[in-house]
């Protein structure tokens, strides 16, 4: 069966992401474009992630747990895993691995933090959008050992990719790459890794139509870990 995805979504949190990104705005848009499975990937944090999979809680929706982590080598990589605690323990560890720099709200705009209900319940002071400590060796093995699946990001892009960075992708295992929405595909013909389109959403509207799909046999975060794997 054909089901629709997207599976980079900013929220709120990412001082990039628009204020508007909130956890009710993302499952209703999201639902409204039709998608099956949508996956939230705030930069280095995972902080709205409950609220978002709370209020996608009796929808059509299924919400995987994300995070858009950046390695030592300014290298995004998509990290999804299977459950929240997965992906609060690999968070623990990003978290530990931050630069410390503050964030300037003026700058960068700010980090909310929301509940179900669309409130902001927090603000994160540390400026998200940077590099970790963490190289990518250590973000693949962190992302895998709490049972995710670590995805180079919009490999295409010539800023923050890992062919833009490092020339190339490294022999270390990957299953599955990530191209942005401009993305010529033939161009990756090539690449025997399987290929996903996301839109990197940081404004409601640019969350993807029903256009992407996987073909899998139920909408399941199981089916669809197994299919990327
Ligand atoms: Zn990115
Ligand atoms: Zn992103």
């Amino acid at each position: 069966m054909k089901f629709y995805y997207d599976l980079h979504i900013h929220s709120c949190l990412s001082p990039c992401g628009d204020e508007d990104m909130t956890p009710n705005n993302i499952v209703n848009m999201s639902l409204l474009k039709g998608l099956d499975f949508i996956a939230v990937t705030d930069h280095n944090s995972i902080l709205n992630l409950e609220a978002v999979i709370n209020c996608s809680k009796n929808t059509d929706v299924k919400v995987i747990p994300g995070m858009e982590i950046e390695t030592s080598e300014e290298i995004h990589m998509l990290s999804l895993f299977p459950n929240l605690i997965d992906a609060e323990n690999c968070y623990d560890t990003v978290s530990k691995n931050m630069l410390g720099i503050k964030n300037r709200p003026d700058i960068f705009g700010r980090q909310l933090i929301m509940n179900d209900n669309d409130e902001i319940t927090g603000i994160e002071d540390m400026l998200l959008v940077t590099a970790t400590k963490l190289n990518l060796d250590k973000v693949k093995l962190l992302v895998e050992n709490n049972h995710g699946i670590c995805i180079p990001a919009h490999i295409d892009r010539n800023s923050y990719s890992i062919i833009s960075n490092l020339g190339t992708i490294p022999d270390i295992g990957f299953s599955c790459v990530e191209l942005s929405k401009n993305a010529d595909f033939s161009q990756y013909n090539n690449y025997f890794y399987k290929k996903i389109r996301n839109s990197d959403a940081h404004y409601l509207e640019d969350i993807f139509e029903a256009d992407n799909y996987v073909d899998i046999e139920e909408k399941s975060i199981e089916c669809l870990f197994s299919h990327l794997k």
